[in-house]
């Protein structure tokens, strides 16, 4: 099929998305991708990574290796990411040659967690409390204000509860600064949530959005563990979710996939935690028990196809394999009820993503 490059309708199949990243998330839109005719070529440092196992082509190279981006750039017809943290000047310089979705503003709102609860502040999105501090005598004077009940966390490269600090009641502002050993951070005031949810939206280069249901996510050790679709919450609260996701991608102009991850308060508010431009773990089950799934709906986008159905016509459950989890591989690939994804990585490290499984059920209401 005929190749069209860096025009700004449609690409037609046979073109190339380039992926910065080569993981779990890459590998899962790569097969999205080849079933609609896209190839895809992988931009990471690291050889024979699960993207690449499923990909057309791979470029290994640091991200900050301007003169292997040109040449990316030069090879791809769209670039898109499936990890946020890619150096400014990357971005500017992939966004100088070719078509880049979602664009670099919501990677740069979403890579600084300080920028991006400004941002959700003044788009009317409700967030929990939180301060810039910048040294220990600043955060002496957080805690004057929201006490000690709060979390200090990174601004920058915090991920799966990494680069969080919680607060003890008897926290010595100090210590407590050196213990993070960050130059700027953001203090929140915890949240006794009743549950945690997200919404996974997608919105396309028309302007046009759909999104899943809201589902409940449960972590363990900062990671999560299980997403239950859709999550079991009054229909108020879940209007609001959906709501502040569309804001949201409506705010970023976005072309692609975003996922918002929310609190859920005990008198029924909803507050935004993280955002994130790209697919998300908490829409896994979406391959399974949806029309079309995230992996599919960022593809459709970022090609700047229709986007397709996000209805789903199962419930899900679905459970990361974290560690030495997957070696229940053996057992779960016998059982008939469970749909197993796992994510080629040779090594299981405690905390990895090494694969995860749904479970589906027929549709309540
Ligand atoms: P994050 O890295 O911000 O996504 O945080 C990881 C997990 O830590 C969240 O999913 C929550 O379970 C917990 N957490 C983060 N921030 C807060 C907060 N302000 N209040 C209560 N729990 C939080």
């Amino acid at each position: 099929m005929a190749k069209v490059s860096k025009q700004k309708g449609a690409l037609a199949p046979g073109a190339v998305i380039g992926i910065m990243g080569g993981g779990q998330l890459g590998r899962m839109t790569a097969i999205a991708a080849a079933r609609l005719g896209y190839r895809c070529h992988i931009f990471t440092p690291e050889r024979d990574g699960p993207a690449s196992q499923v990909a057309y082509a791979t470029t290994v190279a640091a991200y900050d290796d301007k003169r292997a981006l040109a040449r990316f750039a030069d090879a791809v017809d769209v670039v898109t990411f499936e990890f946020e943290n890619i150096p400014h000047g990357s971005l500017t310089l992939l966004e100088a040659r070719v078509p880049v979705r979602p664009g670099v503003k919501a990677l740069e709102i979403s890579q600084d967690r300080l920028i991006e609860k400004d941002f959700l502040r003044s788009i009317g999105v409700p967030t929990a409390a939180y301060r810039a501090v910048r040294n220990a005598a600043e955060l002496a004077d957080a805690f004057e204000t929201f006490g000690r009940n709060a979390i200090l966390k990174t601004t920058r490269f915090g991920y799966d509860g990494k680069g969080q600090v919680r607060m003890s009641p008897t926290a010595k502002p100090r210590d407590a600064w050196r213990k993070l050993g960050a130059k700027i951070a953001i203090l929140e005031k915890r949240v006794d949530f009743a549950c945690e949810l997200s919404v996974v939206i997608a919105r396309g280069l028309d302007g046009k959005s759909a999104h899943f249901v809201p589902v409940e996510n449960r972590h363990s050790h900062g990671i999560l563990d299980t997403t239950t679709a859709p999550a079991l919450v009054l229909p108020s609260v879940a209007k609001q979710a959906v709501a502040m996701a569309q804001r949201t991608a409506k705010a970023l102009d976005l072309v692609g996939i975003l996922a918002v991850e929310m609190f859920v308060t005990r008198q029924g508010n909803v507050l935004a935690n993280e955002i994130a431009p790209r697919p998300h773990n908490s829409g896994h089950w979406t391959i399974d028990a949806c029309q079309s799934s995230q992996f599919e709906q960022h593809v459709r986008a970022v090609c700047g196809l229709p986007l397709g159905s996000p209805e789903r016509h199962h419930d899900a459950l679905m459970k990361n394999l974290i560690g030495r989890d997957v070696l229940r591989w053996k057992t779960l690939v016998r059982d008939q009820d469970a749909k197993l994804h796992l994510y080629g990585k040779r090594e299981a490290r405690a905390g990895r993503k090494m694969g995860h499984v749904t479970w589906l059920r027929p549709k309540g209401d």
